[in-house]
């Protein structure tokens, strides 16, 4: 089974958390929030084989972070997987979104040049505008849109940008989720843990709690 999304770094006690996840997962994507965290993973979590570290900046830490952004777009060279990156319009975010949405797109031309990167992309109340910098750089990789929560027109309008997505139990839990879900199409669909941040009845979702999503995906899609 594969997480494409957690926080290792984040979990109580990473080491033995990435150690039971390495041994239970077939392949572990953990993003980071910073660039600095991402060139601070210790060396014993890099060894791991099936596990890999995405070099990020958080949408909702992009003004506290925001002399980090030349860090990133220069250590782009050296990483293949981008994420957590991306924009976030919600309430609480809503403020710092010109700053969001200058640093996604440097980030982006930086992946085109390099030659494209798979990148976990954060999109909460920002989805149209996410989609246009996609547009914008076509070069810039493979979009996997973390947590979708957007509307089924902007969902259509992923598709067929060649996005694909990332999805887990804690986004099953309400009845919007579960129709998005049913709407992805299975051949661009990851499952997601998006642990410790998201959580089932008080306690973080585990890495290895990614593939709790199979059974409803049978039910969804009649399989
Ligand atoms: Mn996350």
């Amino acid at each position: 089974m594969i997480d494409f999304h957690t926080h290792l770094d984040l979990h109580e006690n990473p080491m033995l958390v990435a150690k039971q996840t390495s041994e239970k997962n077939a392949f572990t994507l953990s993003v980071t929030t910073s660039p600095r965290a991402w060139l601070k993973t210790p060396q014993f979590l890099r060894s791991l084989p099936n596990i890999r570290f995405s070099l990020g900046l958080h949408p909702e830490v992009a003004f506290q972070k925001k002399a980090e952004v030349g860090l990133l777009l220069e250590l782009v060279a050296q990483a293949d997987f981008i994420g957590e990156v991306g924009m976030d319009g919600s309430r609480n975010h809503r403020s710092t979104i010109h700053l969001q949405k200058d640093i996604m797109d440097a980030l982006l031309k930086e992946c085109a040049a390099r030659g494209g990167r798979i990148l976990s992309i954060h999109s909460r109340g920002a989805v149209s505008q996410i989609m246009k910098l996609l547009e914008k750089y076509p070069d810039s990789g493979i979009p996997v849109l973390h947590w979708f929560c957007g509307s089924k027109r902007e969902l259509e309008q992923a598709i067929s940008l060649g996005c694909w997505f990332s999805f887990g139990p804690a986004g099953l839990l309400t009845r919007s989720g579960r129709s998005r879900l049913a709407a992805i199409p299975l051949s661009r669909l990851l499952p997601e843990s998006d642990g410790p941040f998201a959580t089932i009845a008080g306690s973080p979702v585990m890495p290895w709690d990614a593939q709790t999503i199979v059974p409803d995906l049978c039910e969804l899609h009649g399989l």
